[in-house]
Formats: C-alpha cells, sequence, structure tokens
C-alpha cells in the first residue's frame, strides 16, 4: 500500500500576491491546499510545508548579484506562510539558510523537530516510511521543480498537482515546460 506524504512548496507571503516575489495568481491555490491538507489530516498521513528562510543579504537577491528582490526574510511578515492557509498539524522543513548558497529544492532543506532537531527532508520522509509525495505549490518553475526532481532522484513517487501549482513564467512557457521536464523524469501530473 502506498505511503504517502503531501508537501505544500512555499506559499509564504512574499510569493503571493501583494509579496515581494509574488507568483501571479498564487494564492489561488490555497483553497486547494486547505482541502488537500485537511484530507491528508483526516487519514493521518504526514504533511510537510517547505519555506524560504534567507538570511539578510542572501546570495540570491539583487544587491549580491543574484536573480531575485529580497524575500522571505527570516523573522519577515514575508517569511511566513500566506494567513489565508490554516494547515492541521504539519512539519516545517527549512531552506535557504546559508547566505552564501541558494536552495529551491525542499530536499535542500532541514525538518525541524519539536524538540528543536533538525534533519533533511529525504531522512524524515524515510524515518515516516513515506514512499510517495504529492507536490503543491509555488513556484512551478522554480522550488515545486527542483522539489519533484530531487524526490524522484531521492527514489519516491512523486505526483505534481497541477491544480495546486502555479508559476512564474519569467520567460512565457517556463511552467508549462517544467511540467513537461518533470513528466519526463518520471512524476505523475494529476
Ligand atoms: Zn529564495
Amino acid at each position: 500500500m502506498e505511503q504517502p506524504a503531501l508537501i505544500i512548496v512555499d506559499v509564504q507571503n512574499d510569493f503571493c500576491p501583494g509579496g515581494a516575489l509574488a507568483v501571479p495568481e498564487g494564492d489561488q491555490i490555497i483553497p486547494i491546499i486547505q482541502a488537500l491538507a485537511e484530507d491528508f489530516h483526516r487519514q493521518d498521513r504526514p504533511i510537510i510545508t517547505t519555506q524560504d528562510n534567507h538570511p539578510p543579504h542572501h546570495v540570491s537577491f539583487a544587491e549580491r548579484g543574484g536573480p531575485w528582490p529580497p524575500h522571505c526574510v527570516q523573522g519577515t511578515p514575508g517569511f511566513a506562510l500566506h494567513p489565508a492557509l490554516k494547515l492541521p498539524a504539519h512539519a516545517v522543513c527549512l531552506k535557504g539558510e546559508d547566505p552564501d548558497q541558494d536552495a529551491y529544492s525542499g530536499f535542500e532543506g532541514l525538518v525541524e523537530g519539536v524538540d528543536g532537531s533538525r534533519e533533511p527532508l529525504a531522512s524524515f520522509l524515510h524515518r515516516l516510511s513515506v514512499d510517495t509525495v504529492y507536490v503543491a505549490g509555488l513556484a512551478t518553475d522554480y522550488c515545486v521543480r527542483a522539489t519533484v526532481l530531487d524526490a524522484l532522484n531521492a527514489g519516491f513517487h512523486t505526483v505534481v498537482l497541477k491544480d495546486a501549482i502555479r508559476g512564474v513564467d519569467v520567460h512565457p512557457g517556463d511552467s508549462e515546460r517544467a511540467l513537461e521536464e518533470m513528466a519526463g523524469r518520471g512524476a505523475a501530473i494529476r
């Protein structure tokens, strides 16, 4: 039997309309993710949020030659999950904390334990005997893509929930190409 987990990627204020690095319509997936999370919770299945947790002057910021405006800085409102998302119990996976290294994938982050311990996402999932990850969130062409490709590399069956993701599309078609790439690498797109 499948042992699934839900990974909700970066549904943070700064990636939603009004935020520093807003994904167009990024907030429109929130009711869909809310329903998914409640469904997973009812079935006692793990839910993980990934969150960018950048120090000030992070290498991905324009001031240091990076591609992005400052976003999801530790301790700022932009870091917080969107307030419309009212998640049941879930684990938090923080990424992008090294000032000199970017991290798009949740698998580059660390899951925080209630006791303050921190654990790589893959080992957290293995410990819970998860074999299948369902991926939702922001943005299709960056952190969702990177998380999905790493999940596949780590050997997880991976399902991309296409109604529960949105892309940036810096170049038109980026999200569509990302979906094709994820599918081509073995992800199921549903
Ligand atoms: Zn970032």
